[in-house]
């Protein structure tokens, strides 16, 4: 419905977020708690992204597969921090074609175990490696809270898992894909994000360490956009897959596995979205022209619909729609392609065909522009291409007013319950009892230990103790 109403972000940020939601037509909730119907809206968006980072996967040698959704139970216990970590939000098929399984099947909550089992079989000598393959797929985690595209119970996404000779093979890896959700993150999202090693607390259960990228929401809070772990031989060594290394002797092979999910599409919403509704950035929009004809009488609908034929012939690679439903107003069509977030509204009427031109409107600064109609196609590129730096430039300063660097405790809650929240950069001494006491005290977490930081020497937020670098504390999503 076009006349949806939006909750102002400054009155409730979670009520806002859920009215976008609706508004853009994205997504509803499904019959199952935690579960979510995605609407061709937001499929959309989720397509533009796969699009774009299955292509940077396979510009980076990496192969597409599907393993089962089904995992044998045993399988998951092979791990024993893996099986741990995932049990509480496990959910097994323990019936089926009328009787009780033997054995309960569990639904992927990721696919670490059914990969490494196969990989046994693809894998016995040195020249088997690497194996570089990724698979888009579902995946279930029973949430006890769940929010549309945040934290659902399914979901979708893509996950990397790769075989290495060596533990440096494997970090490089794992630090490749780290760059490659980075620029996705920055280049297509229009997100800046911060890479960046997690804390012990924080790794993937079941790796040998994490790297996430993280990246700031408006009401200040973090959000982790993408993953990527370095599993050491943990799971070679759970499922027995060794190799022949170049001497000739049998070793454990080392292993990686990243992810991104339909996350992502919060994260979108959160960064740029504004009181009228989603923003999408041009390059994830399917629709980034939304056009629409303005007449009143069949004889001039005749002249500006031959026009507008003309103008879109040029039209080569940009998206657009044209909106010619009779039965709108063109408020109601204005209106309703700005809660679907599409970046740029074109009018034409019949004054404009005469003078040659027409008004081209930005979502994001709602500026509005009279251009000629001579050039037009480039005149919308470049507009679409401002806007995509445009929106990165505007979080990447939102950003830098939102960070601080924080060294007395005190000063913590104050910023973090207040209407400026954002990131605290603390020293930290590297201890667990102090990661969790500031988890207590705050409700932040230490979201990375940035990669590009420059080392400093100081002194731990709680203890005192000495730190050498400051670490990201923030809330999170
Ligand atoms: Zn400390």
């Amino acid at each position: 419905m076009a006349d949806s109403k939006i909750t102002k972000r400054g009155a409730d940020y979670s009520r806002w977020y859920t009215d976008v939601i609706a508004a853009a037509e994205l997504a509803y909730q499904a019959p199952v708690k935690g579960c979510m119907v995605i609407r061709p809206n937001g499929y959309a968006i989720w397509e533009k992204m796969q699009r774009a980072l299955d292509d940077m996967f396979k510009a980076t040698g990496h192969e597409n597969a599907y393993f089962p959704l089904l995992i044998p139970e045993s399988f998951l216990k092979k791990e024993a921090e893996h099986v741990e970590g995932f049990a509480p939000e496990v959910a097994a098929v323990t019936h089926a074609g009328g009787r009780e399984l033997d054995e309960p099947l569990v639904i992927r909550p990721t696919s670490e175990t059914i990969i490494w089992n196969s990989y046994k079989n693809w894998i016995q000598s040195y020249r088997d490696l690497p194996l570089l393959i990724n698979q888009w797929a579902n995946v279930v985690r029973w949430e006890m809270r769940t929010r549309m595209f945040l934290r659902t119970t399914e979901f979708l996404w893509q996950e990397g898992h790769t075989a290495h000779a060596t533990y440096d093979e494997a970090e490089r890896e794992t630090l490749t894909i780290l760059e490659v959700y980075r620029t996705f993150a920055e280049e297509f999202m229009a997100v800046p994000v911060i890479p960046g090693l997690k804390s012990e607390s924080e790794k993937f259960a079941g790796a040998d360490h994490t790297y996430s990228i993280e990246a700031m929401m408006q009401d200040g809070k973090a959000l982790q956009a993408g993953t990527s772990h370095h599993l050491a031989q943990k799971f070679a060594k759970a499922f027995d897959v060794k190799f022949q290394n170049e001497k000739g002797e049998q070793e454990y092979v080392f292993a990686s596995s990243w992810g991104v999910s339909t996350r992502l599409i919060g994260a979108l919403i959160m960064a740029h979205g504004d009181d009228k509704g989603i923003v999408i950035p041009p390059k994830l929009a399917t629709t980034q022209v939304a056009i629409i004809p303005i007449y009143r009488k069949d004889d001039q609908k005749a002249v500006v619909m031959e026009r507008l034929g003309q103008l879109t012939e040029s039209f080569e690679g940009i998206g657009f729609k044209v909106d010619d439903r009779e039965q709108h107003s063109p408020g109601y069509k204005f209106n309703q392609w700005e809660q679907r977030g599409v970046p740029v509204r074109m009018e034409i009427g019949p004054k404009d065909v005469e003078k040659n031109q027409v008004v081209l409107v930005r979502r994001d600064t709602g500026e509005k522009a009279f251009v000629s109609q001579d050039g037009l196609a480039a005149t919308i590129r470049e507009m679409l291409d401002q806007m995509q730096r445009d929106l990165f430039q505007k979080a990447v300063d939102f950003r830098a007013g939102r960070t601080y660097q924080i060294d007395d405790y005190s000063q913590f809650n104050p910023i973090l319950d207040g209407p400026e929240a954002g990131f605290l950069w603390s020293h930290w001494c590297g201890s667990a009892d102090c990661e969790e006491k500031v988890k207590k005290d705050t409700k932040a977490t230490i979201r990375c230990i940035p990669l590009d930081d420059k080392p400093e020497s100081g002194a731990c937020i709680v203890c005192g103790q000495a730190s050498e670098t400051r670490v990201i504390f923030s809330r999170a999503y």
